[in-house]
């Protein structure tokens, strides 16, 4: 027995860019209707059971992104850096960059979905020195004004308005704030996606002809939110608003079949999705072993 596993990284081609999946480490949530809420227990159980899954818990991967655009190395997320709040697996991502050939301060650009813990944490080390020394830092504005407002740091969302501070404020001379439908750095443009938190933002990687999108939080399950986008995520801030957000990119991504990385789904996380029924269904592309 070697115990050990494939390597954490995965590495495909968007057109002249590189691009890299690196895990920071899986992330388990509990019971299915522990974490989504507007179908019985019993259906999401069974609709875990039917694709083969676990009805009793649930575990998302946590799939960052780094592009390799020729003029800058940009990084899509950073995991959840120090916070052991959801177990021991997770906050690889800076071990797992290094497995992939990436040092942290090689990394021009740090650009975010949103300010929640398991996209942000690691920016800040554990001694308060930057994790990305030489990057700037990007996010849409409404989830950096959110998400550090100290006035919300009480009951359930304490622990992530005093992690995001400790992140985000060293940071903010060297923060941009993203717009929508703008471009991020040269081959990234920023998409606004709300709902999930207030500023959540995907981002399109474009390199000739080929495009791939960073679709973060827009689904956090490869089944139960495809299946059923109009789903309640439990840390969604606003839950109509992030499933009208859903459906919108989600037939988006099908009618114009793109390539897409999805945060939380099955390593690596790339595919497509299309439409079936009254939801979608996931295709992960093929995992190549030569690039
Ligand atoms: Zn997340």
């Amino acid at each position: 027995m070697l115990g050990t596993q494939v390597a954490p990284w995965y590495r495909f081609k968007v057109g002249e860019f590189e691009a890299t999946v690196v895990s920071d480490g899986p992330l388990a949530i509990g019971g299915p209707a522990e974490a989504f809420s507007g179908a019985p227990k019993e259906q999401l159980e069974r609709d875990l059971a039917e694709n083969f899954l676990s009805p009793d818990s649930v575990v998302l991967e946590q799939n960052a992104l780094v592009v390799n655009t020729g003029r800058q190395l940009v990084l899509f997320d950073t995991g959840l850096g120090g916070l052991k709040l959801f177990g021991p697996t997770t906050g690889r991502l800076l071990a797992n960059l290094k497995l992939a050939g990436i040092e942290p301060s090689q990394i021009d650009a740090v650009v975010l979905t949103h300010a929640h813990a398991d996209h942000c944490f690691a920016l800040i080390g554990e001694t308060g020195q930057p994790n990305f020394p030489n990057a700037r830092v990007y996010l849409a504005q409404a989830d950096f004004d959110f998400w550090t407002d100290e006035a919300k740091a009480s009951g359930a969302l304490k622990p992530f308005v005093d992690g995001a501070r400790a992140n985000l404020l060293p940071l903010r001379d060297r923060t941009t704030f993203v717009a929508d439908g703008k471009e991020v750095v040269p081959g990234v443009t920023a998409l606004s996606a709300p709902g999930h938190t207030v500023g959540h933002t995907i981002y399109r990687v474009d390199s000739g002809r080929e495009s791939v999108m960073f679709t973060g939080d827009i689904s956090h399950h490869h089944v139960l939110l495809l299946k059923r986008p109009k789903l309640e995520f439990v840390y969604d801030t606003d839950p109509q608003l992030a499933a009208r957000s859903r459906m919108r990119v989600l037939d988006m991504l099908a009618t114009d079949r793109i390539a897409f990385v999805s945060y939380h789904f099955p390593f690596p996380g790339l595919g497509h999705v299309a439409k079936a029924g009254e939801g979608y269904v996931w295709h992960p592309s093929p995992v190549k072993t030569l690039l």
